[in-house]
């Protein structure tokens, strides 16, 4: 059952909230504010408040963690360890750009989807996360930004559809509360049975990318051992129904492994079963992971790749990962730092 605190609250569950502590309606407005526009972490910093009541809940848990570790890459790119209330830690990046100020967040501690070529993935899983916990990682890149946040990627740690409810309460937050447009969430998904429907009937108008990296089954069980009871062409037909449910374009995600899925007849094959489908292909180059032997492939054959996809039809882009000397581009979150106590 999810913890009583007040992030990720909307204004009329506030409203009820602050009535309940024998407090005048509006003050709810002013603890909307304060929560999602000044990311406060405690009541007692709510000035507007009257002094006593302040002091009186000062200790009633609001939601945020505290941040455990902090690097920043040459890029600009921050990665953070951020340390929730029982004590795990997660990992958040925040990635500035010229207009743009995007949030990685994680959905779950750790993954169970054991994805061979991820360091999350190699980790191991300990719990999914609340949607306050969700709604937590964005303020505080925010805060520490002193920016606000214009778009949100479901791909730090964790497999967001296992965690369908929280991950929605949490999408539907950041929209309402934070003010982030549902064109500017992007979830990522590996698929799970019956998940894909599911969300698609929530009719968000979230960006759904799915991870295929493989363009059939047999390699791509390999490379995901989650996905061995979801068969490739059951993904692809719930994907054309996601597609036709919400009339959203879908993201594939296809991480380049050496040697492994990217030559010629797998952009070809790949090519064949997205056909007259209204999708891209994001192409994302493997970044290097201790745990995992593969090679980020040459540039040649990262070019020929696209190029078989282009002609055939596909649209199709390149993304090199941000953050990548601080180990927080794609697949290489993981909380490497234990919490000191
Ligand atoms: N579980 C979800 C959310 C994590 S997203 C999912 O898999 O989609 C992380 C994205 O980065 C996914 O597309 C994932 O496959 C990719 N990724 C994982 N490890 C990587 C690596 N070492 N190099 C490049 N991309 C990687």
């Amino acid at each position: 059952m999810s913890q009583q605190v007040l992030l990720s609250k909307s204004l009329p569950e506030l409203t009820t909230w602050v009535e309940n502590q024998g407090q005048p309606a509006y003050r709810a407005k002013q603890l909307h504010q304060w929560l999602y526009a000044k990311s406060i972490h405690s009541l007692d910093s709510v000035t507007v408040f009257p002094k006593q009541w302040r002091e009186k809940m000062a200790e009633y848990p609001v939601g945020r963690s505290t941040i455990h570790h902090q690097t920043v890459a040459t890029d600009k790119t921050r990665k953070y360890l951020l340390r929730l209330n029982d004590g795990l830690i997660i990992e958040t990046v925040g990635i500035p750009s010229s207009k743009r100020l995007t949030v990685c967040v994680s959905s779950q501690v750790g993954c169970p989807m054991a994805c061979n070529f991820c360091a999350t993935g190699q980790g191991g899983f300990t719990r999914n996360l609340q949607a306050y916990e969700i709604v937590d990682q964005v303020l505080t890149v925010q805060e520490d930004f002193g920016e606000r946040v214009s778009h949100v990627v479901f791909m730090g740690m964790g497999e967001p559809l296992i965690n369908l409810d929280e991950v929605i309460a949490s999408l539907e937050s950041l929209n309402q509360n934070v003010g982030i447009g549902q064109r500017s969430l992007t979830l990522s998904t590996v698929g799970l049975p019956n998940k894909i429907a599911q969300l698609a009937a929530y009719h968000l108008q979230v960006t759904l990318a799915v991870s295929l990296h493989a363009s059939n089954q047999t390699l791509r069980e390999q490379l995901i051992p989650g996905a061995q009871n979801y068969h490739l062409d059951t993904l692809l037909k719930d994907c054309r129904d996601y597609v036709k449910t919400t009339g959203r374009r879908i993201s594939f995600e296809y991480v380049l492994l050496a040697g492994v899925n990217d030559s010629i007849w797998e952009a070809q094959e790949l090519a064949q079963k997205l056909k007259g489908f209204q999708c891209h292909v994001n192409l994302i180059p493997y970044n290097p992971v201790q745990e995992a032997p593969y090679k980020r492939p040459s540039p040649g054959t990262i070019k020929a790749f696209s190029e078989v996809l282009d002609k055939m039809g596909v649209a199709v882009s390149v993304r090199y990962s941000r953050g990548l000397d601080t180990d927080a581009a794609c697949g290489q979150l993981r909380a490497s730092r234990l919490p000191v106590t």
